[in-house]
């Protein structure tokens, strides 16, 4: 056997934060890498065992990280690439798949393997109830990787087609501004009375939900630990006496009241 074929790139779902939102495959792959991959705070969240080699990296640079995980699997080495909430949802695996597309031909032949986690929609849906209980969408608004036209007409036709809408990447210390444009084009397709949920860092000891509406939101609320949700208009919010509103979307659609 050649050092080629026991080499593998496991792309590694971290969840959104808390550890018991970690699948136990997820959990393994970690525990039987040799080298752990990704951006700094998401390799910090790992406890390392000795011989373990972390090699954490600045956010921009994912291609680079996946060439690099590809090279150590080539030679052998046993990689964790790992990312905040599902690898494949604004992450990881797809910059790995790139790598494998562009790159060496022998990358192709390597165990590749991608280990899901929850995503912060997912995470933040459940804290709330069940907003992504009918047809959804999540759309990124950072623009490092796609013209801001692009998330613009996005975001407006998913707000014409009335979709519950999951945004990432909300706000940046570059484009704070971004936040901002996407609620002028909610606002100007969406009624004021639709719900808005910002969820701040989900599953983390500084978690923040807060329940509002299209009108009343402040965009300004909102950074890169948020996950904004936009309700359809048939999102509803069930309100209670003790504890904070439930958020929920019908199963079907133009019948809520029945
Ligand atoms: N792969 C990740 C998303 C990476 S993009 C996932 O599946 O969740 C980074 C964006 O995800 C952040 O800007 C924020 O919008 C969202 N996000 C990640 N973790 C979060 C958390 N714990 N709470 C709220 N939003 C989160």
């Amino acid at each position: 056997m050649t050092g080629a074929s026991q080499g593998r790139v496991h792309i590694v779902g971290l969840g959104p934060g808390a550890p018991e939102w970690i699948t136990p495959e997820a959990a393994q792959a970690l525990d039987e890498a040799s080298d752990i991959i990704g951006y700094f705070p998401y390799v910090a969240r790992i406890a390392l065992k000795s011989g373990q080699t972390a090699h954490a990296s600045d956010n921009r640079v994912e291609i680079d990280r996946a060439r690099q995980a590809l090279q150590l699997a080539a030679s052998g080495r046993r990689v964790a690439v790992v990312s905040g909430g599902d690898p494949g949802v604004f992450a990881m695996a797809a910059a790995v798949f790139e790598a494998v597309a562009h790159g060496e031909p022998a990358w192709r032949d390597l165990d590749i393997q991608v280990m899901p986690g929850i995503s912060a929609m997912q995470a933040a849906a459940a804290k709330l109830g069940a907003p992504l209980g009918h047809d959804f969408c999540a759309i990124s608004l950072s623009d490092n990787l796609k013209p801001w036209d692009v998330v613009a007409k996005r975001l407006r036709l998913a707000a014409e087609a009335d979709f519950v809408i999951a945004l990432y990447n909300p706000a940046s210390k570059a484009r704070p501004h971004h936040i901002f444009q996407a609620f002028d084009i909610l606002r100007d397709v969406k009624d004021g009375a639709t719900l808005v949920v910002f969820a701040r860092a989900v599953g983390r000891p500084d978690e923040a939900i807060t329940v509002t509406t299209l009108r009343e939101a402040d965009p300004a609320q909102v950074d890169m630990s948020t996950l904004v949700l936009i309700g359809s208009s048939e999102t509803r919010s069930i309100e209670r006496t003790h504890g904070p509103a439930f958020v929920y979307t019908p199963r079907s659609y133009g019948r809520s009241e029945t």
